[in-house]
């Protein structure tokens, strides 16, 4: 520690508040909040409380800064904030390109829905979840539906129906109420939602009680068919519970928190525990973690929680280590549920089971993950080695062309990291320029699109283009051009028709390919089953299903005025003079090319482009 420093640290105010370390470029290395700050950040340099030391962190911090809070509960807010802005290497971050299985909710409209989500986002409808996985989402969606039949159609559906004046065979299956058509009342159809809402948050003897209240009212007013109907919905909610996985006999509602590690491997285990069942979990995982169990679950948590004011807080928060944080998350917890909310690592008891429950289910989670990693570690080491490679092939893209019948053209950028997708880097590309059945130039269009991304988003140890030898040099081309040194590579199916020196021998059936290589004439063949080939093929068969997946989405919204800002080179002002001069969506898609070019403000061109486009859409895939 220079001299400099330690002066700075012990000029430190005695206070709440957040610290932040930054290295001698004043990049932010790590967030922290504390109590005492002076303390808390001396107690890095070893002269303070003892704890664990990091190394690497405090030989690169040459400089410290505070924000000062009112408590160290406002510092645990900001703490979070400061990370998300900063997103510091040494604080573990809870990512937020997290896929989670979830329900989601929204109350707002007339005759809301549940509908499947893969993100949880804050706009104000509600989520429930995550689920472990989607067996256990489709479980939970089929019992929900059997005791609460709300609407399960898409609002296109609802309209079209309510159009025809009658429901559809849901209605008939018992599987929802019919509100298309005004069979239910709103205020029925709102008492379904709030059955539906309390027992997915796990609320289930409370739900049972208001439906047994509203079953003897109905049966005291003589309405026995509804209170018949009560009735099933009441054994049903019950044998629904009885079927969850019970955890622990108390009935108290607990958010658990346990966390394996394996050197800088860790792997955080989160249950939601309401009236003693599991009615959520969670994992995440880290790599290359450097701070002590304590510090990491107080990071964790601080995301977890302050991030998301819209999360329900628990009466209880069980963690497997207790968090470096002097109380800040009790303190914000207890502040926003009105009571007090505990956050302990308990040592016995049937907390400690679930605690232990918890961790178990981490250390299963992370011995997966290592295993998995070590299988692709082979698979990236085989690749390396059969393709004379420089670097591990740890990050790898790889793109993909695809077009609508030759009209609309589309490329697709996949991502994969240490073998698994990184879905929150892929990509979709219009093709702007190109003309559509030109695959090598729309090629050069997204890759040239891509490199120019190249500050903000860094490049991969290796770059994968579907096809041969013309796509390879496309790449090449524009690699040499930027001054770019990357590992690059083409990847195509074996032909039938292949030259006999290139013939490949098929093993257990598997379709051979091809690796074409900068600078060699011949492509690499790698051994259809080895690690290496499985990997690539991944990729390039995710690029695919990726694209085809725009397409399909096109397809769907084929209905939607939005669908014409899909349509390259046709700007607001043209879309505005389409639907004018044609009257309707309709009109424009069923419009023949004369009439199209009859337009005020379109050429002879857009007129073609148009007509290819719903042409294509039409057409089977
Ligand atoms: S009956 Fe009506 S509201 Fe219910 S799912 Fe069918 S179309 Fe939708």
């Amino acid at each position: 520690m220079t001299p400099k420093l330690a002066e700075r640290i012990e000029a430190l105010p005695q206070t709440p508040g957040v610290y932040l370390m930054k290295s001698a470029k004043d990049r932010v290395l790590y967030v922290g909040k504390a109590q005492n700050l002076r303390t808390r950040v001396r107690s890095y340099f070893g002269g303070g409380d003892g704890r664990i030391q990091v190394p690497k962190l405090v030989r690169r911090i040459a400089d410290v800064s505070v924000l000062i809070t009112p408590s160290v509960k406002e510092a645990l807010l900001l703490e979070n904030e400061l990370i998300k802005q900063h997103r510091p290497p040494f604080n573990v971050r809870l990512r937020d390109d997290k896929q989670y299985l979830g329900l989601r909710l929204d109350l707002r409209p007339s005759w809301p829905r549940l509908t499947q989500v893969r993100r949880f986002e804050r706009d104000g409808a509600l989520y429930f979840g995550p689920y472990t996985s989607s067996g256990a989402l489709h479980q939970s969606l089929a019992q929900l539906r059997r005791i609460f039949p709300l609407r399960s159609c898409s609002d296109a559906g609802f309209k079209d129906y309510a159009r025809r004046g009658r429901p559809c065979i849901e209605y008939e299956m018992k599987r929802c109420p019919g509100p298309c058509v005004g069979l239910v009342t709103p205020e029925a159809y709102r008492e379904l939602l709030s059955g539906t809402e309390l027992f997915l948050r796990g609320r289930s003897e409370e739900l049972v009680e208001t439906l047994r209240e509203r079953m003897e009212a109905a049966s005291g007013a003589e309405r026995f068919e509804e209170a018949a109907r009560l009735r099933d919905r009441i054994t049903a909610v019950e044998e629904t519970v009885l079927r969850q996985q019970i955890v622990t006999d108390r009935r108290i509602e607990r958010d658990v928190f346990s966390l394996a590690r394996r050197g800088g491997e860790l792997q955080l285990q989160v249950l939601h525990v309401r009236e003693g069942r599991m009615i959520g979990a969670a994992d995440h995982a880290f790599s290359e973690v450097e701070l002590e169990d304590a510090e990491v679950l107080a990071s964790f948590l601080a995301q977890f929680y302050a991030g998301d004011a819209e999360r329900q807080v628990p009466a209880e928060v069980l963690v497997s280590v207790e968090p470096a944080d002097d109380g800040a998350l009790a303190a914000l917890l207890s502040e926003r549920a009105g009571r007090r909310v505990t956050v302990r690592a308990p040592q016995r008891g049937p907390a400690e089971e679930l605690i232990a429950f918890a961790l178990r289910n981490a250390e299963a989670a992370l011995e997966r993950r290592l295993a998995a990693r070590e299988s692709v570690d082979a698979a990236a080491a085989e690749l390396m080695e059969r393709l004379a490679l420089e670097v591990l092939p740890r990050r790898i893209e790889c793109y993909d062309i695809s077009n609508l019948a030759g009209t609309l053209a589309v490329g697709s950028r996949v991502v994969f990291e240490d073998g698994q997708p990184a879905q929150a880097r892929y990509r979709r590309y219009r093709i702007r320029e190109a003309a559509a059945g030109d695959d090598l130039a729309c090629l050069r269009e997204v890759l040239t699109r891509r490199l120019a991304k190249r500050e903000s988003e860094p490049l991969p140890d290796l770059l994968v283009v579907d096809g041969g030898r013309g796509q390879l040099a496309v790449a090449s081309a524009l690699l040499r051009d930027a001054g770019i040194e990357l590992a690059h590579v083409g990847l195509a199916k074996e032909r039938d028709a292949e030259s006999p020196s290139l013939r490949v021998k098929r093993s257990g059936g598997l379709k051979a390919e091809r690796v074409f290589l900068p600078g060699r004439l011949n492509p690499v063949l790698l051994p259809p089953s080895g690690r290496a080939l499985l990997l690539l093929q991944r990729v390039r068969d995710e690029a695919h299903r990726f694209a085809i997946a725009f397409q399909r989405d096109l397809r769907r919204r084929a209905g939607l005025t939005s669908i014409l800002e899909e349509i390259p080179g046709i700007g607001p002002g043209k879309r505005k003079s389409l639907l004018r001069a044609l009257g309707s969506l309709k009109g424009v898609r069923e419009a023949p090319l004369a009439s199209l070019a009859a337009v005020p403000g379109l050429s002879a061109r857009d007129a073609e482009v148009i007509r290819g486009f719903f042409d294509a859409l039409r057409s089977p895939d």
